[in-house]
């Protein structure tokens, strides 16, 4: 299995396996993959999550400052991930986020209402 740095191991944590979308490796089951991740089943504001019911919000305007750059893509046997260099950034309510690398989930992670999309992008 080729999963680079995000492998975990799954109880007694002897054995590696790499956490994926599988039944057997998949959101339901990140949190018993490794004790590193038990946030994924215990935490409360983790990802994935299921957008249900959502409301309408008057949200502050976001100043985007991304520059151009050539990409470096790495596939890292769970997703696509291209590394950004320093300097591109958003702001929002006068916090600066930088862009650090973005990368694809297929199918998305999160879902709508119960269902998963052909694609989802992170910005992190
Ligand atoms: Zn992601």
């Amino acid at each position: 299995m080729n999963c680079n740095k995000r492998e975990k191991k799954v109880a007694p944590y002897t054995e590696t396996v790499c956490w994926g979308y599988e039944a057997e490796n998949g959101p339901d089951v990140w949190g018993q993959l490794n004790p590193e991740y038990r946030l994924c089943s215990a935490g409360i504001h983790q990802s994935p999550i299921d957008i249900v019911n959502p409301t309408p919000a008057k949200l502050s305007p976001i100043t985007f400052n991304y520059q151009s750059t050539s990409l470096n893509i790495c596939n890292t046997g769970n997703t696509i991930e291209v590394a950004y260099p320093a300097g591109s950034w958003i702001e929002v309510d006068g916090t600066k986020y930088h862009l650090l690398q973005f990368h694809f989930h297929a199918p998305s992670e999160h879902t709508v209402a119960g269902n998963l999309y052909d694609m989802e992008m992170h910005l992190v």
